[in-house]
């Protein structure tokens, strides 16, 4: 604390994002990003994008790049919003779409950044519990609110809701916005992206950090009806005009036109998973049927935290929540084959 603090600051629990060591070469399976490499064409995108232009301001609207994804997933270009990183489209969205006086709802075990936004600006917000088994109770969020937001598949849980469940909660709720933070939907879901013509109070966030292994390029999308786009723009236009800087745009453009290289990485991340989820559960390993790049897991002998830290002594680096529901459960994002067999070879050893 700091007397120059303004009430703001001293009011903020910050996110607490996983670890991003240097004290040593680890393996990394603890943030979910992706184990393979940007596209080659990415890379060389990025590379042509480094010239004499750099003393130019990028285009505000990042138009090109709304094109290519408009095209890509069959939609406008005025239902498109881009900006730094999925988290700061979230940021914007709790600005744009949710007001102080009705509760905004969300799971209570899910993404953590969403209470934090949610104390940011002000607002009251609803956890509403998972069941049991951690499955979205979905009849619960049909009560009065302020808006919903909920990550499909769900984090940390890896757990996904049919596109048919969610339309109906949607439906349910046409007076306010229903955010669905879509950041595992490459690898195993449906994308809502398709119902943003049939509900206006739909929007559906996007990144390019996971499936398109550009975590280090902050390049987040947001799709839905023009209005919401339209009040998204002016809070970003509030706020910071430049978000998306050159080598981003151009990055990210180039990841959307190499569909190949997207479906090879995502098929194969895929395949380790349900490789790794195999040899998990032969060992004894409770393991939730993952529609993500990670696998969420608990030991029956074994307490996660243990798990965790024995992993990390051994340079084997994995997420663990110290948090009611959740603390006997490690989250492992996937890694390579050989990254994975490495993994699967001390939990043996930690578990005997
Ligand atoms: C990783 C993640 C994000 C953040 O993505 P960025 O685009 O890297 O900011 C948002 N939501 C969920 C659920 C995530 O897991």
């Amino acid at each position: 604390m700091s007397k120059y603090w303004s009430k703001l600051t001293k009011s903020l629990t910050p996110y607490v994002p996983g670890e991003q060591p240097k004290d040593k070469k680890y393996i990394k399976l603890n943030t979910n990003e992706n184990p393979y490499p940007p596209s080659p064409k990415v890379l060389e995108a990025i590379r042509n994008a480094v010239n004499e232009d750099l003393k130019l301001y990028p285009d505000p609207n990042g138009d090109e790049l709304k094109k290519v994804i408009a095209d890509y997933h069959g939609i406008s270009v005025n239902q498109v919003f881009v900006g730094n990183g999925s988290d700061e489209i979230l940021s914007f969205a709790f600005a744009t779409f949710f007001d102080s006086s009705e509760k905004v709802l969300f799971p209570d075990i899910t993404y953590s950044f969403y209470p934090v936004y949610a104390n940011f600006y002000n607002l009251w917000y609803k956890e509403i519990p998972l069941e049991e088994d951690f499955s979205l109770p979905l009849d619960k969020f049909n009560i009065p609110n302020g808006g919903i937001i909920l990550a499909n598949p769900n984090a940390p849980t890896s757990k996904y809701v049919s596109l048919d469940d969610l339309e109906l909660l949607i439906k349910n709720n046409l007076e306010k916005v229903v955010i669905l933070d879509e950041a595992y939907i490459d690898f195993g879901g449906e994308s809502a992206i398709k119902l943003i013509n049939k509900y206006p109070n739909l929007l559906v966030i996007h990144t390019l950090s996971k499936s398109r292994s550009l975590a280090g390029l902050r390049v987040g999308l947001a799709m839905g009806n023009q209005e919401l786009i339209e009040g998204l723009n002016r809070v970003k236009n509030s706020f910071n005009s430049y978000t998306l800087d050159r080598l981003a745009l151009a990055g990210a453009i180039a990841a959307y036109k190499d569909k190949e290289y997207f479906e090879k990485t995502r098929k194969k991340v895929m395949e380790t998973r349900e490789r790794t989820k195999k040899e998990m559960r032969a060992l004894g390993f409770n393991v939730l049927d993952s529609m993500t790049n990670f696998i969420f897991a608990s030991h029956p002998k074994v307490n996660g935290e243990k798990i965790f830290l024995s992993l990390k002594e051994r340079g084997i680096l994995v997420r663990y929540f110290n948090k009611p529901k959740i603390d006997n459960y490690i989250r492992i994002s996937i890694g390579t084959d050989k990254e994975m067999d490495s993994l699967i070879k001390n939990l043996k050893e930690i578990i005997i």
